[in-house]
Formats: C-alpha cells, sequence, structure tokens
C-alpha cells in the first residue's frame, strides 16, 4: 500500500514560480467552435505579448496591476487575433493569447512590456497569471517555430485554439512540446556540490541541469547530467519538484542525489565553476550573508527550492 501521510501537505512544486495555473484548457474536448466562442465573448480577456515580452498596465496604487486587457484593449494594442490561441477558461470567462507587432519600446506608463522572468520577480502578478503567462509563452514560441509540416513542408494550420497544429496536405498533427530538463543538487552529509554558470551574477552558485535525452529516464539523464558537468559518481535520486520554465518551453524536474564519490572534473564547456559546500557555507548564501557574497538564485526558481530543502532537512 502506498502511504501518503509523510509528503508535504503543500506539494514542492505549487511553491515555484510560473506554478499557479488555473486555468481550465479541456483541450481534449475542444472542436473548432471555442475558440471563435471566445472571439466573441464580451468577458473574453487577453495576454498581449510581442516578442517574448508580455504588455502589463500598472495599478496607480503599485498593486493591483494586470495583464488581462479586454477586446478593445487588446485591438489598441494591435494585438492580432489571427494568432490568438484559447489558453482556458477561469471562473467566468475565457483567457486568450495574442501577438502585437507594436514597438514595445513606444509605449507609454502605465503600460510596460516585461520579460517572463523579470515579470516573474517583480512581484506585480498573481501566481495564477504567471502560470498562465508561462502557458501563453510556450505555446506561442512553439507556433512561431512550427508554421511548416515536419513531414512534407506545407504550411500546417493552428486547430483547436492553438492545442494541436494540422497538415493541410499529408494530414501529419503535432501537439505543443515541452523539454523535460532535469535540475538536481547532488548531497553528502552534510555536503552538496554546486556550480557556476559563466551567465550567472557575480556570486551565485546553483544546482547542475541539463535536457533528458532519447530513450533516457529521468534518473538516468540525473546520473549522467552530474557526471559529466562535474565528473561526480550518483547513486540514489530522489524526486523533489517540478517547474514550468517557459524558455522556450522546458519543465523542469527537480531532484536531491546521492554523490558517491568526491573528485569534481569540471566540464569547463557548461560551468566556470564547481565545488562542494558545507551546511553552514550555503545556510549563509541563502540567506543573504555569506562573507565573500556569494549566493544562491532567488526564491520561485527550484534551484533554490532544491538548496532550502536540502538544508531545512539538516
Ligand atoms: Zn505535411
Amino acid at each position: 500500500m502506498i502511504d501518503f501521510n509523510p509528503m508535504a501537505k503543500i506539494e514542492p512544486s505549487a511553491q515555484m514560480g510560473f506554478s499557479g495555473n488555473r486555468l481550465i484548457r479541456d483541450a481534449e474536448h475542444r472542436d473548432e467552435t471555442q475558440l471563435e466562442d471566445a472571439l466573441t465573448n464580451k468577458h473574453a480577456r487577453y495576454l498581449v505579448f510581442g516578442g517574448n515580452k508580455v504588455i502589463l498596465r500598472h495599478s496607480d496604487n503599485g498593486s493591483g496591476s494586470c495583464l488581462r486587457f479586454n477586446r478593445d484593449e487588446m485591438e489598441a494594442l494591435d494585438g492580432d487575433v489571427q494568432t490568438a490561441i484559447l489558453l482556458g477558461t477561469d471562473e467566468s470567462a475565457p483567457v486568450l493569447a495574442v501577438t502585437s507587432p507594436l514597438d514595445l519600446e513606444s509605449l507609454k506608463e502605465p503600460l510596460a512590456a516585461y520579460d517572463l522572468r523579470s515579470l516573474l520577480y517583480s512581484g506585480h502578478i498573481t501566481d495564477a497569471d504567471a502560470g498562465a503567462v508561462a502557458q501563453a509563452g510556450s505555446m506561442l514560441h512553439w507556433h512561431a517555430t512550427n508554421q511548416y509540416c515536419g513531414r512534407c513542408g506545407t504550411a500546417s494550420m493552428a486547430r483547436i485554439g492553438g492545442f494541436r497544429r494540422d497538415c493541410p496536405e499529408c494530414g501529419l498533427r503535432i501537439f505543443p512540446r515541452t523539454d523535460p530538463v532535469v535540475i538536481m543538487l547532488p548531497v553528502s552529509g552534510e555536503r552538496c556540490v554546486m556550480g557556476r554558470s559563466p551567465h550567472f551574477p557575480a556570486g551565485w552558485y546553483s544546482t547542475l541541469a541539463g535536457f533528458v535525452e532519447p530513450g533516457e529516464t529521468m534518473e538516468a539523464a540525473v546520473r549522467r547530467e552530474v557526471q559529466e558537468e562535474s565528473g561526480i559518481h550518483v547513486g540514489r535520486v530522489r524526486y523533489h519538484a517540478s517547474q514550468p520554465w517557459p524558455f522556450p518551453h522546458t519543465l523542469m524536474i527537480g531532484f536531491h542525489c546521492e554523490a558517491v564519490s568526491e573528485k569534481i572534473t569540471l566540464d569547463d564547456n557548461e560551468l566556470e565553476d564547481c565545488r562542494w559546500f558545507d551546511r553552514d557555507e550555503v545556510s549563509r548564501m541563502l540567506a543573504g550573508d555569506h562573507p565573500d557574497g556569494l549566493a544562491c538564485p532567488p526564491l520561485k526558481a527550484i534551484s533554490s527550492a532544491l538548496i532550502k530543502a536540502w538544508i531545512e532537512s539538516g
């Protein structure tokens, strides 16, 4: 019998940035009518994207900033309904995403454009809207990069509100993709291994990560990636949480794993440093009072959640 009692009442995944999407998608039961109905529904709301940024309307008092525009507001932002995808419905109305060719630099307060990472950390939007934005960003990117059939080269067409593309020539159906990435903290007793990507801000160290490859389990991907990036051999692997990561359409799948060797051999194509840290040092990094200014990524990122969960387990 599976004993669910030892599990946390609040799922760790629910505490990650971009994880709060509450829209009901119901893609399984859609036909071609739902998008048409949504586009004529006066209560419908639209997320408006330009490239990899989304438009936000700041509120006067700093709270209640808004990503959801009504039809007139969306059209005033040059939203193109030909690109509309039906993300789903909330309690009251459909929520759609569209792209706009507008020059985002020309936006004037209270309007502003945010890339999704900055928006997540801005504190301007609810967890539910952050989740909807992640879904929209990933799906719009997928449509933009799958305009033609991969089998015969004919222009493909969005179907069922954007949850599928069909080839009118050969009948190929393709579905929005999600790329699985394993992200993991190798630990051994009171120590863990963290690395530094050359793209990180100064002083940051974080978990290791990499794409799952074809024909591979997640656990095998954890062992392979840790070995490739750090030279550390991994024994047992335990799942912790996942996080939608819309850059462009990734699912981060987070693990703690058991380091069973000690010597670090750095893969300098991926990392500029990788080393062991003891628990006290990592606690200070999370608390922001490390004497050398070392730090971990912000909370809401699964990397920091994995690190924090290890500290709290001690
Ligand atoms: Zn085709």
